[in-house]
């Protein structure tokens, strides 16, 4: 019994004491990275990113870790409390965060965030189990649908996209709050009727929802120019159905979608950021392989759509290199 205690104690202080965001007495440096779910594409981007670091963490001193978490909003909060050095955070919420507004209006600017570089493009991407009837978004009234867990990123864009078809989350459909990794369970099951996620292609959770016995297939979210105007940060995006056979698709989906972001706090030092963007940069052939959705990378689009300011140590290299002046 005091044995569990103390293995419980050990545990408990490993896991909130993670990262220290400063170099041990050694001058080694142990970071983790917030990711999300993992049938998401931040698990293995985070991974991926892990990887290329850590090839070389007897020169550099640096040794990062890839950690599952619910999503954007748990990897803010994990930066800014410290719980987390690094996290990816979709550029709705970065932004969101940065000016303390949506989630974080009472909280305020969270003003220590800073991003790294861009990555992968993510699309708000609806999902229905066939039988369901769901041909659009109107379609969702009185149906069991997940829009999120509030510490996704997805909550707040699925329940933009709702409203955007005039559909109360509260009031209109019966919402399922699920984990990214239950979703496609739970529609193979019949639990619920649909899922909202947004997530970079291709994504194992949709992979997992086709493969099973009850068809899905993707809902396009076709909306008004105001909305993109009165929503910056969002765009129109296309899901490929070239990504997974056996959905129930013949042509590719319009949506919108939103950019996914290397993100930091002010409390990693301008050397450990600097020396993680190098080498990041100087082997995005290698990272690039690493997952698909990754493949469409380059060094001038990972500089676009940042919600907050550059860490400085990875502004340090974009001058060094000339990306930025
Ligand atoms: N965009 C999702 C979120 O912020 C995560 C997607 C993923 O895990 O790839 O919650």
């Amino acid at each position: 019994m005091k044995r569990t205690l103390i293995y419980s104690i050990l545990i408990f202080i490993s896991l909130t004491c993670s990262c220290s965001n400063s170099r041990g007495k050694n001058g080694d440096f142990f970071g983790n990275i917030g990711t999300g779910g993992l049938s998401g594409v931040y698990y293995p981007a985070g991974e991926a990113i892990s990887k290329i670091v850590n090839e070389k963490t007897d020169e550099l001193r640096i040794r990062l870790t890839a950690e599952s978490t619910g999503g954007s909003v748990a990897n803010v909060s994990g930066m800014v409390n410290g719980q987390l050095s690094f996290g990816l955070v979709q550029s709705d919420r970065l932004s969101q965060a940065y000016n303390g507004e949506g989630y974080w209006y009472n909280a305020g600017p969270q003003s220590k965030l800073r991003v790294i570089c861009a990555l992968h493009p993510e699309s708000v991407t609806f999902v229905a189990a066939y039988d369901s009837n769901i041909q659009s978004v109107v379609d969702l009234k009185d149906k069991v649908v997940s829009i999120g867990s509030q510490g996704s990123g997805q909550w707040q864009n699925s329940v933009d996209t709702l409203r955007a078809f005039g559909i109360d989350w509260k009031k209109d459909i019966n919402s399922a709050v699920l984990a990214s990794s239950e979703l496609a369970i739970a529609l193979q099951s019949g639990k619920i009727d649909a899922y909202f996620y947004t997530v970079g292609h291709p994504s194992g959770s949709f992979e997992e929802a086709i493969s099973g016995m009850r068809k899905v297939h993707f809902v396009p979210i076709v909306l008004k120019d105001s909305f993109y105007t009165s929503h910056k940060y969002y765009s129109p995006s296309l899901i490929q159905i070239k990504n997974y056979p056996g959905v129930k698709n013949e042509k590719d989906v319009k949506t919108f979608g939103v950019r996914a972001s290397f993100c930091t706090t002010t409390d990693v030092s301008e050397e450990t950021v600097y020396l993680i963007t190098k080498q990041l940069f100087e082997n995005l052939d290698e990272l690039k392989k690493l997952h698909p959705a990754l493949a469409v990378l380059t060094k001038k689009n990972m500089l676009q759509g940042l919600a907050a300011p550059i860490h400085d140590g990875a502004m340090k290299y974009y001058k060094e290199i000339g990306l930025k002046s």
